[in-house]
């Protein structure tokens, strides 16, 4: 396994397995590696000869008050994880040369990133949408693998790739759970005991709502108060937003119809955890 740091040998390892015809699947990651990460890396080498993690927690996607001074950091530990999957290559960039003094360009997703996680961490989506795109030039991976735990942040990467004509394929790939329904995140070794218990509300609550469409509720101002109601009787929970949405426009829908996703956000004492589900009626 390589392990590359500067943008000049990550595009040179790109462009001599491209000479070779061997494709490329990359894995943009901050770090603190789980089973998440593991299974878009399986799932990449699933679907690509070669496999590259890149592993960079990005300033820019945080906002001034927000954790990224505490984000979980554990390279060694993500090293023997990529090694052991049998990872080709992880990049792991450095902020100074990705973000040079002289640095002023941004790009940005518009009206997809003005709600739910946007709305919340105001400057996140432009750190993100900025980053994948000179991951993506850097690399030039055939594969870019995503995961629907960050539902809304996919949805965005694909719109981005669309409108800028890049030439990376976008996967979404399912959300890795604990046996008690939570949705694995770096995030989540923040939580006491206590509130790892209460965390387990988020997937509760979407359960919940799954359950009430299942059962022929079609009305999503009855389905939020159900999910609502779940999640303020947990009282170390706090409900962010709550939103039932259209897969691709993420517009909100009154009544559900087709495929839907039950988007949520919640305050678990200090930590923020996002989680999300998919319906589908007939
Ligand atoms: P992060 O390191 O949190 O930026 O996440 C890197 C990638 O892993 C993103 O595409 C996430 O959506 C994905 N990911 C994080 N947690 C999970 C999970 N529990 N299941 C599947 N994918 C995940």
């Amino acid at each position: 396994m390589r392990r590359i740091q500067s943008v000049k040998a990550m595009t040179t390892w790109s462009a001599g397995l491209h000479r070779e015809g061997v494709t490329i699947g990359l894995v943009p990651t901050m770090g603190a590696l789980h089973d998440g990460h593991r299974a878009l890396i399986r799932a990449a080498r699933l679907a690509c000869d070669a496999v590259a993690v890149s592993i960079f927690v990005n300033p820019l996607q945080f906002g001034p008050l927000e954790d990224f001074d505490r984000y979980p950091r554990s390279l060694p530990r993500d090293l023997r994880l990529c090694e052991r999957e049998g990872v080709d290559a992880v990049f792991v960039p450095r902020a100074q040369e990705l973000y040079q003094p002289a640095f002023e360009t941004a790009v940005s997703v518009q009206r997809l990133t003005r709600r739910y996680e946007g709305l919340s961490r105001p400057g996140h989506f432009g750190g993100v949408t900025t980053v994948v795109t000179k991951l993506l030039n850097i690399v030039r991976p055939e594969r870019a693998f995503f995961g629907q735990k960050d539902y809304q942040q996919t949805v965005v990467v694909e719109r981005l790739v669309a409108d800028l004509n890049l030439e990376t394929k976008i996967v979404m790939r399912p959300t890795v759970r604990e046996p008690d329904g939570l949705a694995l995140s770096s995030r989540n070794r923040f939580l006491s005991p206590a509130e790892r218990k209460a965390a387990t509300v988020l997937y509760q609550a979407l359960l919940a709502g799954r359950e009430l469409i299942r059962a022929g509720e079609r009305s999503v101002k009855k389905i939020e108060a159900a999910m609502t109601k779940l999640i303020w009787a947990e009282p170390l929970a706090r409900l962010d937003y709550l939103a039932v949405v259209h897969p691709t426009t993420l517009d909100e829908v009154r009544r559900v119809r087709g495929r839907v996703v039950l988007l949520l956000a919640a305050w678990i004492g200090e930590t923020r955890l996002i989680d999300n589900l998919v319906v589908s009626v007939r």
